[in-house]
Formats: structure tokens, C-alpha cells, sequence
């Protein structure tokens, strides 16, 4: 077992997943229709949210939430330097401008005081990121939205089945988008949900996912549908196809039970980390349960840089990654925003010391503790 690599992520795809999708082919109906819908359904009622729209992706859910919140040229969004590159990329998409706030040092997560001192007049939505499954310090958010009429749009990628005082995300601020990525807590290959109160939001979001018509291809080729349908925007090709869903529905039952693996193995690796006072466990706040998307371990002197210590781990059959690079590094947005090093100093002091470790529900307790033998044997080899 020790000769394999141990990757950073895998996805757990059951024979009951499998059968679901070969269920779905040989239906012969391939794109949006019953299971989508069933999908759809079972995840708005799970997370308790009033709407849940399916798509083919996160970032494509982040860019139909910001359209339908009529986020455009001139706007300002206000999101974390410690994210995807796709946060920030959707709010260019619609043509608004993306404006970092730092994060705070204990959970990672964008710092509502920072936010606050980033408004301006243009400022039209927050896009907060519950980094690594952590929600973040959403009823200050809240405030901040409510006092100057913000829409918060969450990028909850990491973050399908954690909850925050007792809330599950997808029902905490205005518009929730969750990731299924292959490497997410549940996974539809790729894949996405969009989650809403707000009636209006979720059917701008529904017609927009499908070009901008006002019917989608099960209610115009089935034997009730109508052949008929009209545009009312100019909309996108986003939507999930009922083979994904065929995925999605066994991993939505699933979740708790992934989650809960996750933490289980998450709370091993700080109990055996415990001891070392070269690294930084990850800490949660008391008003949050997290889905524990990821282990992100933080180094203190260590003798070696973080890119030293991972390459390190992986000579010793260990992946790891690192999330993320901070926006503001990114050439692309650095050259066209004039963000300089020391803009935002919570981020860039703490991407150097972050690495992100194995964590996955297929792992088992031997492989964290493989793991955490390799970071101490790592840290002893360099000790002075
Ligand atoms: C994975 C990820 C995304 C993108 O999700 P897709 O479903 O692949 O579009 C966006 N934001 C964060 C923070 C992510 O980790």
C-alpha cells in the first residue's frame, strides 16, 4: 500500500451510482428532463431552500446568479483573494469589476471588516467563498449586504453540507452556488446547483441556464410539451443532462455519509498532529459545521519553503495541492487591476505556509496516518 501514490482527492462512485447512469442511457433521454428534475428536487429539499437549479458548472452558476442579480459594466463585486480564479473571472464575464478584500487569519475566509472598508458607491454584491467547507462569518456579511443593499451570492463550491448556526448553506444568503466537480464533497462528474428564496433570481436563472427560452427541451419534446418557446434574453447553453443527475442523486444521499467520513479522518490528522509544533492544524469556529472539504495544514518554521515541503511529500507518495494562489498573483488580473504585493497581507502571508493534505471518504485512518509520518519525517530531516 505505502508503493502508491495517495492523491490528494478522489471521487467515491458507487455500483448503485453506475447502474443510475446506465439507467438513464438506456432510457434514451440524455439531456435535461426526469432525473435533472428529481435532482433538482431533492436538492432543494435537502439544503431547505425554496428554489435549486441545476447547471453544468459552478462558474456557470456563479455567472447566471450575478446576471440575474443584474450585475453588469460598472458594477463593483467584492470577493476573496484566496479562491479559484473562476469567482473572480464570472464577475468579469458580466462586465463588473472584481474588488479583493482580504481574509481573516483564523479560518481563511473573506473578512467582513475588510469588505466593509472596500465599499463604494459602484459596490453591488458580495461574493463571499466558504473556503475549504468553512462557512464564513456570514450574519457580519449579512449586515454588511442589508446596510447597503448588496446581493450576496456565496461561491459554495466547498461547501454541500456544511451549516452555519445550525443552517445549512445553500439557505444563507441570496443566492448559493455549489460545485460537482469530480473532486468535490459529492461530484456529478462536473457539474452544479444554484439555490434561491427568491423566485424571480431562480427562474432568470432557469431561462438563462437554457439560452434565455422561456421552456427547456422536456417540456417541448415530450408528449405534454408544447414545440413552441420564445427567447427573453440572450442566454447560455448551462444546463446539467440527466446523466449527470443519474450520478448526482446517489451522491446527494450519500453526502452525509461522505462528510462524515471526512471529519472523522480530518479529526485524526489533528489529533496526531498535535504534538508538532512545526505545523498549524485547521481550527473551525464554534458557529459552524464544516463538510471538511479540505485539510489545509499550515507550516511554521519548517526550514524549507511550502513548495520544498510538497515536492518532498510527493518523493514520499503523498499529493498534496495548494488553494490557492491569491487572485491578486495572477498575471492576468495583476496586470489589468495594478494589484501589488502587499495588498492584501493576510493572504499572501498565509498562501506561503498553506498546503493542502489528502482528505477524501475512500481514504482510511492507515493512510492519514502514512501522511502525517511523512510530514514528521520531512520536518525532522530539516530540523536544525
Ligand atoms: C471548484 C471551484 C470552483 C469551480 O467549480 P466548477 O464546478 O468546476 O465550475 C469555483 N470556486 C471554487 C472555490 C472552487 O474550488
Amino acid at each position: 500500500m505505502s508503493d502508491d501514490f495517495l492523491p490528494i482527492a478522489k471521487p467515491d462512485l458507487s455500483e448503485e451510482d453506475i447502474a443510475e447512469v446506465v439507467d438513464t442511457l438506456r432510457s434514451g433521454w440524455l439531456t435535461y428532463g426526469p432525473k435533472t428534475q428529481r435532482f433538482e428536487e431533492e436538492f432543494r429539499r435537502t439544503v431547505g431552500s425554496a428554489h435549486a437549479v441545476a447547471v453544468n458548472s459552478c462558474t456557470a452558476g456563479m455567472h447566471l446568479a450575478l446576471l440575474a442579480a443584474g450585475i453588469g459594466p460598472g458594477d463593483e463585486v467584492i470577493t476573496t483573494p484566496l479562491t479559484f480564479p473562476a469567482t473572480v473571472n464570472v464577475i468579469l464575464h458580466v462586465g463588473a469589476t472584481p474588488v479583493l478584500a482580504d481574509i481573516c487569519r483564523d479560518d481563511l475566509n473573506i473578512d467582513p471588516e475588510d469588505v466593509r472598508r472596500r465599499l463604494t458607491p459602484r459596490t453591488r454584491a458580495i461574493m463571499p467563498v466558504h473556503y475549504a467547507g468553512q462557512p464564513c462569518r456570514m450574519d457580519e456579511l449579512l449586515a454588511v449586504a442589508r446596510m447597503n443593499g448588496l446581493t450576496l451570492i456565496e461561491d459554495a463550491a466547498h461547501a454541500a453540507g456544511s451549516s452555519y448556526n445550525g443552517r445549512p448553506v445553500g439557505r444563507l444568503g441570496d443566492i448559493t452556488v455549489f460545485s460537482f466537480y469530480a473532486i468535490k464533497n459529492m461530484t456529478t462528474g462536473q457539474g452544479g446547483m444554484v439555490t434561491t428564496d427568491d423566485y424571480v433570481i431562480a427562474d432568470s436563472v432557469r431561462s438563462l441556464r437554457n439560452h434565455g427560452l422561456d421552456a427547456d427541451a422536456w417540456r417541448r419534446y415530450t408528449a405534454t410539451g408544447r414545440p413552441f418557446y420564445t427567447l427573453t434574453a440572450p442566454g447560455f447553453n448551462y444546463g446539467m443532462n440527466d446523466l449527470q443527475a443519474s450520478i448526482g442523486l446517489g451522491q446527494l444521499a450519500r453526502l452525509p455519509e461522505f462528510n462524515a467520513k471526512r471529519t472523522r479522518l480530518a479529526e485524526r490528522y489533528t489529533e496526531l498532529f498535535a504534538s508538532l509544533p512545526e505545523v498549524e492544524t485547521p481550527a473551525l469556529r464554534e458557529d459552524v459545521v464544516s463538510n471538511w472539504h479540505l485539510y489545509v495544514l499550515r507550516l511554521n518554521q519548517v526550514g524549507i519553503s511550502r513548495d520544498e515541503f510538497a515536492e518532498e511529500l510527493r518523493q514520499r507518495g503523498v499529493g498534496t495541492a495548494v488553494h490557492f494562489l491569491p487572485a491578486h498573483y495572477h498575471p492576468y488580473y495583476r496586470e489589468r487591476f495594478g494589484f501589488r504585493k502587499g495588498d492584501y497581507p493576510v493572504a499572501e502571508a498565509e498562501f506561503e505556509r498553506l498546503i493542502s493534505l489528502p482528505l477524501f471518504p475512500l481514504m482510511t485512518e492507515a493512510d492519514v496516518e502514512r501522511v502525517v509520518e511523512a510530514v514528521e519525517g520531512i520536518i525532522a530531516g530539516h530540523r536544525a
